[in-house]
């Protein structure tokens, strides 16, 4: 099928695409890598009037580390982030989840703002933001505003973004020196989108443990496993309190069923790869040099 027509739009600065979704007053969206948007116009699903194509605004793709963080560009391609070095140094996690995210000429054109803004309840991006506690920074034409994962996801394929806000960067905290980290997925076949994903990372930070597990695909958001965390850090990482952690992880979700996955087999899931999560994180980490 072919998309519904729409004008087009590419403009070269942020203000310009701003102005744009300002001047068809929530009837645009923007455009970046098109890997979900595409599919939605051609299946007619979506029918905006206008798309506003932000690949032409340079300054939107780059990746810097900043005071203990890792920013991204809302335009930095999948790719970009997969074969990063200050990715895999400091954010090995999000370098993971990403080699999850569909196949390599998808990452060649998806973009790090288009997984987050896209809102899919299973996609790898949002999951790791959650765990990681990163956040996003949106402008619109009243300015600037930062928003914690909790604040911007709100249920299926839907953020508090305004329709003239765009995404223009995604922070993470860079992962302390010697943690370990695991992104375990199920899905049918690799390149789908996960049935249920689960994010974990542990670390010690003068003989503490901190743990941070966040699921995809177990209900309308990402959603994050504080009491599952709580346990681990209370009881240690032994088998034990990795599988109670598990046992905890299947009782909290809320996962609705669908023509993929019944609730029940979504629960299940998140158990079995909390487990697997927390023993590969377990294997990984190691004390701070
Ligand atoms: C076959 C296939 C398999 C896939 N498998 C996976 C997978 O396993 N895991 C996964 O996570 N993803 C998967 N994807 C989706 C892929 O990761 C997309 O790249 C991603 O969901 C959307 O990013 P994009 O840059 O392509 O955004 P687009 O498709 O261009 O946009 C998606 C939506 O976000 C909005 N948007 C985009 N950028 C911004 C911004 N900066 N500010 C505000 N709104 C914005 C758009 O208006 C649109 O509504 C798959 C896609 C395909 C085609």
């Amino acid at each position: 099928m072919k998309p519904p027509k729409f004008d087009y739009h590419a403009p070269v600065t942020l203000d310009e695409a701003i102005a744009l979704l300002v001047r068809y007053d929530g009837e645009a969206k923007v455009l970046a890598g098109g890997q979900s948007l595409v599919p939605l116009l051609n299946f007619r699903l979506a029918r905006p009037a206008a798309l506003i194509d932000l690949n032409r605004i340079k300054p939107l793709a780059y990746i810097q580390e900043h005071d203990g963080q890792v920013r991204f560009g809302a335009m930095t391609r999948q790719r970009a982030i997969e074969f990063s070095p200050v990715v895999g140094r400091r954010l090995p996690l999000l370098r993971e989840a990403t080699r999850w995210v569909g196949h390599l000429p998808i990452r060649s054109r998806g973009t790090i703002g288009g997984s987050i803004a896209h809102a899919d309840p299973s996609a790898e991006y949002p999951a790791v933001l959650t765990a990681l506690d990163g956040e996003v920074v949106a402008r619109g034409p009243k300015g600037e505003r930062t928003l914690a994962p909790g604040a911007l996801f709100e249920t299926y394929l839907t953020t508090t973004l305004g329709a003239d806000e765009i995404l223009t960067e995604v922070r993470l905290p860079a992962m302390p020196d010697g943690a370990g980290w695991a992104f375990e997925e199920f899905a049918r076949r690799h390149g789908d989108f996960a049935i249920v994903g689960v994010a974990a990372a542990v670390w010690r930070t003068g003989g503490r443990l901190t743990a941070r597990l966040a699921t995809a695909g177990a209900g309308g958001t990402p959603q994050r496993l504080h009491a599952c965390e709580e346990i681990v850090e209370r009881d240690g990482l032994g088998d034990g309190p990795i599988e109670a952690a598990a046992r905890r992880a299947s009782e909290l979700v809320t996962p609705d069923s669908d023509i993929h996955a019944s609730a029940d087999y979504r629960r299940h899931l998140a158990g079995v790869l909390t487990e697997r999560a927390l023993n590969r994180a377990r294997e990984r980490s190691r004390e701070p040099s």
